[in-house]
């Protein structure tokens, strides 16, 4: 079955709603959308952002958009796009205070005015807050305005497998409906893609079971490039052992890290920022702690040192971080007012995406990217923390105006050819479906994890790089032997669990070659045999192509407006 939309959107978390909101209220209602998710409106990913998005809201006090498009472009290691910062730093005020006007509930100063707190590498304090659940705030906020339109169709809980596009032109996304297990396909005059992240292609990771890569790999494989996928951020507070994250705003309110024998060893890695530096430089400074035997001993070979916010008092804890302490105590028994909690570095975030223009445009003429799938190259080779939401939250609303404007030209509906639709339903519901094959694909996938974890972690070499390579081959090919046990239609999420991994198998594969091939350290690509930064040789964007002989690289380069790069010091 063929079902019609003006413009269909992969994704409702903050970047798909904040697009589904700029189409409705720019178009008064008139524009049909299909917004679909693979799990309830509610239960992206972006609910579980804590911190909050970054914006200079204080320029009489101190604060300017130069300030923050500098440490943006400090933070990536000099690879961003200089273009794209701009507009992003210039965009995200403005996207900040229409969740005001749209009733998001932040945190105040006692003065009224919204309150802000210190990040890593941002040297202002512009992390916007909803005390510590601030992504569940923005989405809540962002789905109330958007029910004041009656243009849009959910599809929740409908798995997209496949972009079908002929001659460079979107034309259907293929679905199951997991309720039912029907297969469809959902025509669009445009595409915008806004999946998510990749970050179950690790064990240990702050993402939600849910982030698998599925709108990077379905473009991947319809043609699209990626770009610099080797750039995976570590979050430096994962809780040990589950990974949940531990917010940023615990440092930025004050929290200290130290190692068993007590010491802020921040101290030794960048003595100005302290705990407050960029992300990638306390990841390494807690691995290179833990290397050095600085460390505590933890369950599962999760070695870990202490955050610690004993000295922020009650009152602090209790209103800025509520949730931090209600995590700690539901799945440690721990209380952070009185005791330290035990953390590490944790896969948490994917600087790489979809390439895409600097408005979110793909090299197919009606697809459009936004959030973290997309690479508009705005966080180069480091994300800085709090930069994300409001990624989000600025191409939600630059792409869902660029769309607005391509439908204004009266674009076709395209044709879907019916012997595509039909293939991709037999790769499922037949090759894969009634596959004879032995391999049980949750053990290929915990195989995946820990061949991530451990040969693609914080720091790397070209040895253990291309050791993990080899696995990952040899993890697809056995996947060509995976076995779906559960044969009903009915919410079948043994077959869409085999999907997803088929999707992080692959982006997997593209960034480890693309990783590979980077023989330079630069932000959270950090190399053991190569140690430094080359920018004669590695100041370039890497691009990855599928090919059916695998990866293939290509580069293209750093938009430089205004900073030549610089040694990165803090
Ligand atoms: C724990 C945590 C806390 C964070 N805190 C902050 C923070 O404080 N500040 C900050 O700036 N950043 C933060 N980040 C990063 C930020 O939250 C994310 O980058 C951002 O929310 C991603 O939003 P998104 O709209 O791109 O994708 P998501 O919110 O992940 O939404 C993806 C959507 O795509 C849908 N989808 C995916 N695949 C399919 C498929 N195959 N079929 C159908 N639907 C599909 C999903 O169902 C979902 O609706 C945090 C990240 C983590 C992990």
């Amino acid at each position: 079955m063929i079902i019609d939309h003006d413009v269909i959107i992969l994704g409702a978390g903050l970047a798909g709603l904040r697009a589904a909101v700029e189409i409705s209220r720019k178009s008064d209602g008139k524009v049909n959308v299909g917004l679909v998710s693979k799990v309830q409106l509610n239960r992206a990913h972006s609910v579980c952002a804590e911190g909050g998005p970054a914006a200079v809201l204080r320029e009489e006090e101190g604060d300017s958009y130069d300030l923050h498009a500098w440490d943006t472009v400090k933070g990536s290691d000099f690879l961003a796009d200089q273009d794209v910062v701009y507009r992003f730093v210039e965009t995200s005020p403005m996207e900040l205070l229409l969740l005001d006007h749209w009733g998001l509930p932040w945190s105040r100063r006692d003065d009224g005015r919204i309150l802000q707190r210190p990040f890593g590498g941002h040297s202002y304090p512009r992390a916007t807050m909803a005390a510590d659940k601030t992504g569940f705030f923005e989405m809540q906020a962002l789905y109330d305005h958007l029910i004041r339109y009656q243009n849009f169709t959910r599809y929740d809980e409908v798995f997209a497998t496949s972009i079908i596009a002929e001659g460079g032109r979107f034309c259907g996304l293929t679905i199951i409906d997991m309720a039912t297990g029907e297969f469809q396909v959902l025509r669009g005059k445009a595409l915008l893609i806004a999946s998510g992240g990749l970050g179950n292609l690790y064990g240990f990771t702050t993402y939600s079971q849910t982030v698998t890569g599925d709108g990077q790999a379905m473009a991947y494989r319809a043609g699209l490039p990626l770009e610099d996928t080797e750039f995976l951020q570590f979050h430096p507070t994962g809780l040990v052992p589950s990974g949940i994250l531990m917010t940023e705003g615990c440092r930025g309110e004050g929290g200290y890290l130290r190692n068993k024998n007590g010491d802020r060893f921040m101290e030794k890695y960048a003595a100005s920022k302290m705990e407050v530096a960029p992300r990638d430089i306390v990841s390494r400074a807690e691995t290179m702690e833990l290397i050095e035997g600085r460390g505590f001993t933890g369950p599962k070979g999760l070695d870990y040192v202490h955050l610690d916010l004993t000295h922020l008092g009650a009152d602090k804890i209790l209103h800025r971080l509520p949730l931090i302490r209600e995590v700690t105590m539901k799945f440690l028994g721990l209380d952070p007012i009185k005791e330290m909690i035990p953390i590490r570095p944790v896969a948490h975030y994917s600087m790489g995406g979809i390439e895409a223009d600097i408005d979110g445009k793909t090299k197919m003429d009606n697809v459009w990217v936004a959030g973290e799938v997309a690479c508009t190259s705005m966080h180069g080779a480091n994300r800085l923390g709090a930069n994300s939401t409001a990624e989000c939250l600025v191409w939600g609303g630059i792409t869902g105006a660029e769309i607005l404007k391509y439908l204004g030209t009266n674009p076709k509906m395209p044709d879907v050819p019916e012997d595509r639709a039909k293939a991709e339903e037999k790769r499922i519901f037949h090759d894969l479906m009634e596959s004879e094959g032995n391999e049980n694909p949750y053990q290929l996938k915990e195989e995946l994890r820990q061949v991530m974890d451990f040969h693609m972690g914080v720091f790397r070499d070209g040895q253990e790089m291309s050791a993990g390579l080899d696995k990952v081959r040899e993890l697809k090919k056995r996947f060509k032997n995976v076995k779906i046990e559960d044969k009903g239609r009915i919410y079948n999420s043994n077959l869409v669990n085999a999907l997803e991994l088929e999707n992080l198998l692959l982006l997997s594969e593209a960034m480890i070659v693309s990783a590979l091939a980077r023989e330079e350290s630069r932000g959270a690509h950090a190399r053991r045999d190569f140690t430094t930064r080359d920018d004669d040789k590695w100041l370039k964007h890497t691009l990855v192509r599928f090919t059916d002989d695998g990866p293939k690289l290509d580069y293209k380069d750093v938009t430089i407006t205004k900073w030549k790069p610089v040694e990165r010091k803090y």
